[in-house]
């Protein structure tokens, strides 16, 4: 994997701003400030696509590009590539802690455990939400305290725990019996949270068909801690993933109030909660509107506020570059149409695995054509035709998109790009059929901030 030096994002970054204050941000060129409709919104933060980012997205894929001779590089030399803004993620932070000031975002690092992402936000002073020894493991060796990791999983390897106790990661969760009689053998002094189910029927990836003790569960569960001598410090949950419904937030805030005085009565004193993730792009400020005021309505300033965001850190941040290896006419039978169809050299194998387990519908947009670069612009000239997009494996599964409408001179050799790919992408793709899981990130980064806490 070739990463950009750390020291060059500085360099290709910075567009203008001596600070990074909001105002600054806000006179950057193109972050233009349109009011939305929420009465929440965020004060520089409109959901406007930031011209600075543009501009540096568009000269690392141009550059990158130009540096491939598809007739004499190397096998592989074309391969998919990503580009990464890290002034997005920086951007994404400020707006939480400007829409959710008293919710402590611990970001969950198997969304995409990029490793110039983990140290930006370990800067900006987020803590990690780890699932596993190896999410623990990169978290620690980052010179990060113990402490600022949750370890967010309610059914846990017995020897991950023993890693955990070893380690001084105390932040633990469960939400069964079972796991309680884990815990009390190897780790008897962690700092419990108890998981609760949700309300996530109106989720993309629903969370609570595995994970999340039933309300009418926590109870008991509270009383076999206490018997047991285990320390239960605070309830967490999780309302699904890609949740369209941010009234779940609430429903769920007033149920871990219940569980929080269930707890009082078998004497547990409990001073955490934790929201979880779930927070989209495009409806974080409605959340913000309903979970911030939901919080404060239910739990006293002693009590610490924790979240585990994951695609809303990083997906818009990162984009895909894709080479068209293939590209195939055929007739119907029947009609006599033409349909056509593009093979690319990544797909659902590879960094759009997320078609298969997130449930994403990536969208195609043309990159290059013949010797045009077309980032950014409409190809509104051009014949559209319909076009299905397909991966280098032999896989009949391997397909990004069944129906995309692209220019019709669109071939091989050209390139195809894709937005809001840093979420579920990278981290679960395979080997498979022998393509690469390990694509090139080439980073950027349009906010001086952002920059300068990567320099140190
Ligand atoms: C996956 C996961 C997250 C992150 O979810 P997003 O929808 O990406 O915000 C947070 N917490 C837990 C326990 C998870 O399993």
């Amino acid at each position: 994997m070739v990463y950009v030096e750390v020291e060059t994002i500085a360099t290709v970054a910075v567009a203008s701003p001596s600070q990074s204050s909001p105002q600054a941000i806000k006179s950057m060129p193109g972050a233009s400030v349109v009011p939305t409709q929420h009465a929440t919104a965020h004060p520089y933060y409109d959901g406007s696509e930031n011209a600075t980012s543009k501009a540096l997205i568009a000269n690392a894929l141009a550059q990158r590009i130009k540096s491939i001779n598809v007739d004499n590089c190397e096998a592989g030399g074309e391969d998919a590539f990503f580009v990464a803004d890290l002034g997005e993620v920086y951007r994404q932070h400020l707006r939480w802690k400007l829409n959710l000031p008293r919710i402590e975002p611990f970001y969950a690092v198997k969304c995409n455990p990029d490793a110039q992402v983990l140290r930006l936000l370990a800067n900006l002073g987020c803590g990690f939400d780890c699932a596993s020894k190896k999410e623990m493991e990169t978290i620690l060796s980052m010179g990060i305290s113990p402490s600022r990791i949750v370890y967010a999983h309610p059914c846990k390897t017995a020897s991950f725990i023993r890693y955990a106790a070893a380690e001084g990661v105390d932040h633990m969760t469960f939400d069964n019996a079972e796991e309680l009689y884990k815990c009390q053998r190897y780790f008897p002094h962690a700092r419990l949270l108890l998981r609760i189910a949700t309300d996530d029927s109106k989720a993309l990836c629903r969370l609570s068909v595995k994970y999340g003790a039933p309300l009418d569960s926590t109870a008991g569960l509270l009383q076999l801690a206490k018997n047991l001598g285990l320390n239960v410090v605070g309830v967490s949950f999780h309302v699904g993933s890609g949740t369209y419904d941010p009234n779940a937030f609430v429903g769920a805030v007033e149920d871990a109030r219940r569980v929080f005085d269930e707890a009082a009565d078998v004497g547990f004193e409990m001073k955490l909660l934790d929201v979880g993730g779930g927070y989209g792009h495009n409806n974080f400020e409605a959340i913000a509107a309903v979970l911030g005021p939901a919080v404060d309505q239910y739990f006293p300033s002693n009590v610490r506020v924790i979240a585990e965001p994951g695609r809303y850190y990083v997906a818009s941040a990162f984009t895909v570059a894709a080479h068209i290896i293939a590209r195939r006419t055929v007739e119907d039978p029947v009609t006599l149409e033409d349909s056509f169809m593009l093979y690319l050299n990544d797909g659902v194998y590879g960094n759009f695995s997320g078609v298969m387990f997130d449930h994403q519908t990536p969208i195609p947009r043309v990159l290059t054509c013949g010797d045009q670069f077309l980032y950014g612009k409409r190809d509104a000239d051009e014949r559209l035709v319909k076009y299905s997009i397909w991966g280098p494996t032999c896989d009949g599964l391997d397909c990004i998109s069944s129906s995309s409408f692209l220019p019709e001179v669109v071939s091989v050799g050209d390139w195809l790009y894709f937005t809001e790919m840093g979420a579920y992408s990278k981290c679960s793709a395979t080997k498979f059929n022998g393509f690469p899981d390990d694509h090139e990130v080439v980073y950027v980064c349009s906010e001086q901030g952002a920059a300068a806490l990567l320099d140190s």
